[in-house]
Order: C-alpha cells, then structure tokens, then sequence
C-alpha cells in the first residue's frame, strides 16, 4: 500500500451505500467527518451505482442523516449515462429499462424518452438499469428496438444489491436479461468500475486525479475506478468491506485500509 498525503487531497469522492449510510442508518460519525472536509474548504462529492433516485432524492435522504449536500456534488450513473448520451447525440429519443432517477435524468437533459407503448417511434439508446418493475413486456420492447439499431447502454452492472437481511437483484441482472435475448453486451457500461463518473467530477472541480481520492465499500468497483482514474483510494471495511477483502485478498490497489468513514478523522 503506498501513502495518501491528505494535505494535497482537495476532492473526496465518497461511495454512499456501505460508506456514509447502510441502508437507511448512518454509519456513525460520518456526518461529523464530511462536515470537518467542507470545514477544511476541501470538496465533498458522491458517487453511486444506484440509478433509481434522482439527485433531489439523495440530497433529502443525506439532509435526514444530517449532511449537507446539493444535486451538483451528487454523481449517480444516472445522472453520468445522461452526459455521456449528450457527448454523443443530443435530443435522441431513449427507451428506458430503470425507475424515476435515470427517467428524470434523461428527459431534464433532452432526452425523449419513449413509453412502451410507443412501438412506432425508432428509438437511438436502450438504457438499461436498476428497474424493481422490470417485466416480460419492457424486455420485449427492449429487444425489439436493438433489432432495430438502437445502441444497448448500462447504467451499471451491479449483480445484486445488499439489504439487511437478503440481497436485492441489481441493474446487472436486467443488463444480463438483455445480453441473452440480443446477444449483445452494453457498448458502454457508465457506472463504477469505469471511471466515467469519477472524471466528470475531477472535470467539473478542475482538479488532477493525483489531489483526489475515491472512498468505498467495494474493491471490483469503487477502488478499480479510483484506481483508472488515477486517484488515491480508500477501503472502508462497514458495507460490503470486509467481505470484499477477504473475497478479493489483494490490497494492492489501495492506499489505505480503515474500518469506517469516522477514521478518516485522524487523517485530515
Ligand atoms: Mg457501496
């Protein structure tokens, strides 16, 4: 493990579930240590996987747990698979397999995005996400428009998504769904561990991936991104943490191991 020398880091970029809160419960002191960066005038972003809230949602839900935030230091692959469809085609018409983050997203950006029942319209992008009313009929619509042309785009590949008790199926296993009925795979998969959302933020704040760091709960998708970004990289053990590093049992790819976000403290 190499050493982050925190007086250069500038930008934090925190994962949210498995970082800041499980589920709907802080983890403790992490609204005290996010309060001490901002204090610090060091910037303070979040990234997620998740694409089902919009960015509003997760600012009410960060404002509950007593942190401070605002849409612009919100990054979820929802909000980046929408800039990414901007940098290629403006205004293009979108079928979407996900819920009201990634639908608001695509249409506060341009984009049309078209209802199932819509078999006429030819559709650029099938954007494919964490849906829980995914069904038969939205993957044959799904299926028809990449017969027709339309590029297969991921928010992200997550297979499942921890609860408390029992896992949740994730946007990987609708993405799946669609792999095996088109024999495609997504051209491009936005969310972590593509450092697409990490970028836009080092972009956004002008800043060099070297005074950056990435904080997560997973090794395959938080520390891979940080680490193609070319940030430094923080493995918390709350969350997911210690059953990604005994999984995984391989630290090479991070800099500092701590047991939760509250241990930060001592390093700024
Ligand atoms: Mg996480």
């Amino acid at each position: 493990m190499r050493k982050i020398n925190m007086e250069r880091i500038k930008v934090f970029i925190f994962d949210l579930d498995g970082v800041v809160y499980l589920g709907n419960q802080l983890v403790p002191r992490a609204d005290e240590v996010i309060d001490k960066i901002n204090k610090l005038g060091k910037k303070v972003y979040f990234l997620t996987n998740n694409s089902t809230r919009t960015r509003n949602e997760y600012v009410k839900k960060l404002k509950n747990l007593g942190i401070k935030a605002i849409p612009d230091i919100i990054m979820t692959s929802a909000r980046a698979t929408a800039i990414y469809l901007s940098q290629i085609k403006n205004h293009a018409n979108v079928f979407v397999i996900g819920e009201k983050g990634l639908q608001k997203e695509l249409t506060t950006s341009g984009f049309k995005v078209t209802n199932k029942n819509d078999t006429q319209s030819l559709v650029d992008f099938v954007v494919v996400g964490l849906d829980r009313f995914f069904d038969y009929e939205k993957l044959t619509f799904a299926l028809h428009h990449v017969i027709k042309g339309a590029e297969f785009i991921a928010t992200n590949d997550d297979a499942s998504l921890p609860t408390e008790t029992l896992p949740l199926p994730g946007a990987g296993s609708m993405v799946a769904a669609l792999t095996a009925c088109t024999s495609k795979k997504p051209k491009i998969i936005i969310g972590k561990p593509n450092p697409f959302g990490i970028n836009l933020i080092l972009q956004q704040e002008n800043c060099s991936p070297t005074q950056s760091v990435m904080i997560g709960d997973r090794i395959s998708t938080d520390i891979q991104a940080g680490k193609k970004a070319g940030t430094s990289t923080i493995l918390v053990k709350t969350g997911a943490g210690l059953e990604e590093l005994a999984k995984y049992n391989n630290t090479k790819n991070m800099d500092l191991i701590i047991d939760s976000i509250k241990d930060l403290e001592k390093f700024l």
